[in-house]
Formats: C-alpha cells, structure tokens, sequence
C-alpha cells in the first residue's frame, strides 16, 4: 500500500532522515518507534507531503507522491494526525470535526457557487460523518463541550476523529497516547484496535514500547534518521541494536538525572 525507498532529508545539513525504507501493507498495523529527534516525525511528515525529501521515492496506492499537494494526499485516503495536535481550541468538539469534514466535502466550493442546495447537502453529509466519528471515538457525550475545556485525553481522540472523518484507507497516528494517564492511554489504544477492526490500516509512531508491543505484530525501528530495524515485534525488540538505541538514551538520561 505504501513504499517508502530510500527516503533522505537533511535541515541545514542536519541529516533527519538517511535513505530509510519503510513499507506499509494493507491491513497492517505498523509500529514506528525510535527515540527523541530520531526522525519519526519528519518520516511521517515525508509521507503526508508536508516536506520533499532530499531524495528517495515514495509510492501510496501505486502513485508517486513526491511533488502531491498534501491536501491531495488527504483526498487519496492518506491522513495523518499531528503530535502538536491541531484543534480549534474556542471551537466545540462537534465543530471542530466539522471543520475537516467539510474541507473533505467533494463539491462544497462548488456547492457555495452554484446555489444553497448542494451546500445543504454537503453540510448535511458532512453533520452525519462528523456524529459517526464521535461516536467512534467516544465522544458523542462530549460533542457540545469546547474544545478547550476537555480534558488531555479526549483531545487526542479527537484529534483521531478529525483524522476518521477524512475517510483514510492509511491512518499515521503520531503519538496519540503522548503525555495521557494510565486509564486514558488504556481508551486510545482500544480506540485504535477498534480503528484497524474497522479496515483501516494504521502506523502508529509511539514513545511508549508496551503500547506499542501489545498493538503491533510489526514494528520498525528508527535510529537518528535511520532504521536500524523493521520486523515481527518480538525479535525487534529483542535486537541489542534496538536495545541499545532505545532505552540506552533513557539509561543515560536516567543516569544523569540520579548519578
Ligand atoms: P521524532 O519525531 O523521532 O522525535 P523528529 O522527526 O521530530 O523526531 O526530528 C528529527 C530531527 O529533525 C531532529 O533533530 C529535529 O530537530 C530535526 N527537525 C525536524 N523538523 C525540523 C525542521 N522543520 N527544521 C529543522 N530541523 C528539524
Ligand atoms: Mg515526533
């Protein structure tokens, strides 16, 4: 479904990304993981468009993607959700799915052109799909609340919502369960088994290895900008590669922090 060659992207000559291949089947749910600044973000932001790579190919759905606006991405069923998570904080729950859906819309700027009744329906396509996706997320209850008055956790689901309503074929969730409690992490990652039940492939960049063990059969691994593994999660993180780059950089952090 998606094939990632030898995907290189230095900032002012700070390599984030060296020549990483990744490749995502159908279906799947992938794990992406590698410790802080180790390119997880920038690959995904590759993928959606956001920034060109220096070099390297990427192909979704038998398309290049190089050079596609990201907007156009979205409409090939590629969706992405953000770590800085990108709500509408003086907006409602309701509204801020509304948003993205509407964007989505086929035809609602033609709808505004061409007269009210098509953008009644476009709004009116768009009011169901957005209720859906709460509902999927466990929002519903939640729908009229402002945005900023929720608590973290419902944030990240519905910021998960926004990324459903777009109707992706591929989700990449980037860090979804980042800075929850126990109890709120436990929903996200049911909220993403129920997501892949769905038909949705997914790959999921994640800090937190248990989460990502218990989701994932596949997880790659990336190393200041390279992969450094990719394979069944039980021989992955059993690499002393991985071992290594993972928790060594915690070890040492934790070292320092209690010499
Ligand atoms: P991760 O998501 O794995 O924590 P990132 O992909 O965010 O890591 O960052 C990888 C590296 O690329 C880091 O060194 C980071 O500082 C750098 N980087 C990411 N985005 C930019 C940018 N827009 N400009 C400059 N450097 C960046
Ligand atoms: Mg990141």
């Amino acid at each position: 479904m998606l094939d990632v060659k030898a995907v290189s992207l230095s900032f002012r000559g700070v390599r984030a990304l060296a020549a990483v291949d990744l490749q995502v089947a159908k279906g799947e749910l992938l794990g992406v993981i590698g410790p802080n600044g180790s390119g997880k973000s920038t690959l995904f932001n590759v993928i959606s468009g956001i920034y060109r790579p220096d070099s390297g190919s990427l192909v979704f759905d038998g398309k290049s993607l190089i050079g596609v606006a990201p907007a156009q991405i979205v409409r090939d069923g590629l969706v992405r959700t953000f770590q800085n998570k990108r709500l509408f904080v003086n907006l409602t729950v309701h509204e801020n799915v509304m948003v993205a859906a509407l964007k989505a819309e086929p035809g609602s700027a033609l709808g505004d052109v061409l007269g009210l009744r098509r953008s009644r329906e476009a709004l009116e396509s768009a009011e169901s799909r957005a209720r859906e996706c709460l509902r999927i997320v466990g929002l519903t209850a939640l729908a009229d609340v402002l945005t900023k008055d929720l608590p973290y956790g419902a944030q990240n689901r519905l910021e998960i919502a926004r990324a459903l309503v777009l109707d992706p074929s591929l989700l990449l969730l980037d860090e979804p369960a980042a800075g929850l409690n126990p109890s709120e992490r436990t929903e996200v990652v049911q909220l993403i088994r129920k997501i892949h039940e769905r038909g949705i492939t997914i790959a999921l960049v994640e800090h937190d290895m248990r989460i990502v063990t218990g989701l994932c059969s596949r997880i790659a691994v990336l190393d200041h900008g390279e992969k450094i593994a990719d394979g069944p999660a039980k021989e992955v993180i059993d690499d002393p590669k991985v071992l290594e780059a993972y928790f060594g950089a915690e070890l040492s952090a934790a070292e320092e922090a209690n010499p």
